[in-house]
């Protein structure tokens, strides 16, 4: 994800990611950093919690929001562009349709509707 307070673009590592450990600064991390949750996540509280698959260090893709919690967006790690076919996602995505949501999947610069 983009952070805005540390210039960090979407889709590139974070300086201060210890790939495989966590943060590295995780007590003084960005406040974009402390507030966000994916849907996966927030799901993780509810009766009915995304299956551990799709966790997005597992799964390669996270589940967000876009237009104010509106619309669903698949963000796919770059060197996974077809993770989102895989696992559980094609039941989650039906499941999301036929509640009328609109899904998109984000890959690099690339947006596609479902
Ligand atoms: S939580 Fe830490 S590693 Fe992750 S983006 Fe924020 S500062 Fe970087």
């Amino acid at each position: 994800m983009k952070i805005r307070e540390l210039d960090k673009p979407a889709h590139t590592w974070c300086q201060h990611c210890t790939i495989g450990v966590g943060c590295g600064i995780y007590n003084t991390r960005p406040e974009s950093c402390r507030v966000y949750e994916c849907i996966w996540l927030q799901t993780q509280r509810m009766d009915k919690p995304i299956a551990f698959e799709l966790r997005p260090d597992k799964s390669r893709v996270v589940i967000g929001t876009t237009n104010h919690g509106e619309e669903i967006v698949l963000y796919v790690s770059p060197d996974r562009p077809d993770a989102w076919k895989r696992g559980g996602f094609e039941k989650l995505v039906a499941e999301l349709l036929s509640k009328g949501k609109t899904v998109w999947v984000s890959c690099e610069d690339k947006l596609q509707k479902l």
